[in-house]
């Protein structure tokens, strides 16, 4: 017999105002048997927006945790859920755009958290235009309209002077106008809408980090049983081949528990194993 995880039959709450819960809850519920509900009246846009207008408060997990803090308080649940992206340019490869995606857990009844974070595929992007131009290209890339754009000035002061979620085309000419009219530059910017609700390709992707969280949750720690044991850190300096000397490559992984903080090494090469003299400092400055 195996005993039920940790989590099981325990209420979560999760804050989102753009149907996340859909894309969270299936999956926490069938593998950790969480029961996911959505936390009512939290406004998840005052703690910050994919358009601009109000500046985020500290980095992704940080966001997404007070997002869970919020969801706890409101319901009363034990357990918070809070997500949070970001998107940009990708940090390596020019010109293709790139989002990263967190989705923090809080257990406030054992002071104890788990954060998945995956860097993922995303169609992100922007464009500037003017009533005259075409800018379908851009409207094919993204996948509008089943992804939705935000229309504002790309010249303006007036951070509010924005238009969101627009999926038709007719409404998009019309904003696109009024906007250039509005911008010092006399062109309007249109940006893919990142809310999780009118970005399928987001949603999808915190489909993918929630079933990451739950894959993360389920592992226990072998010492005192808290869930979320995994990677913690790795282990580099396998050795060269050439002259012997530690190299950047892996040794190990270093799996670990955030409550008793016991570690165990995994994925250990073998002890015969050596790197290529292409990974040495010494054999190839
Ligand atoms: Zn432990
Ligand atoms: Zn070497």
């Amino acid at each position: 017999m195996t005993l039920p995880h940790p989590f099981n039959g325990r209420r979560a709450a999760i804050a989102t105002m753009h149907g996340k819960e859909g894309a969270v809850s299936p999956v926490l519920s069938r593998w950790l048997g969480l029961h996911v509900e959505r936390a009512e009246g939290v406004d998840t846009d005052a703690l910050g927006t994919f358009t601009g207008e109000i500046a985020r408060a500290g980095d992704m997990v940080e966001a997404a945790r007070a997002k869970a803090l919020l969801a706890i308080e409101r319901t009363g649940a034990s357990i918070g859920l809070g997500s949070e992206g970001a998107f940009g340019p990708h940090p390596v490869v020019p010109f293709l755009a790139s989002g990263v995606e967190a989705i923090v857990l809080v257990d406030a009844e054992n002071n104890h958290e788990i954060v998945a974070q995956r860097r993922t595929r995303t169609n992100y992007g922007f464009v500037t235009a003017t009533p005259e131009e075409d800018f379908t290209p851009f409207l094919g890339r993204i996948g509008f309209p089943a992804h939705a754009v935000i229309v504002r000035p790309e010249a303006c002061d007036d951070l509010f002077v924005v238009e969101k979620g627009v999926t038709d085309l007719r409404v998009l000419r019309a904003a696109v106008a009024g906007m250039s009219r509005r911008s010092s530059s006399g062109r309007a910017l249109v940006q893919t809408d990142m809310r999780a609700h009118l970005n399928p390709t987001r949603m999808k992707t915190i489909h993918f980090v929630a079933r990451a969280l739950a894959l993360r949750a389920a592992r226990l720690c072998p010492a005192c049983g808290a869930p979320g044991f995994g990677l913690v850190d790795v282990a580099r300096g396998l050795p060269c081949a050439g002259c012997g000397a530690p190299t950047r490559k892996l040794l190990a992984e270093l799996h670990g528990c955030r409550v008793c903080g016991h570690q165990e090494a995994k994925r250990q090469r073998a002890p015969s194993m050596r790197a290529d003299p292409m990974w040495c400092d010494l054999c190839n400055p």
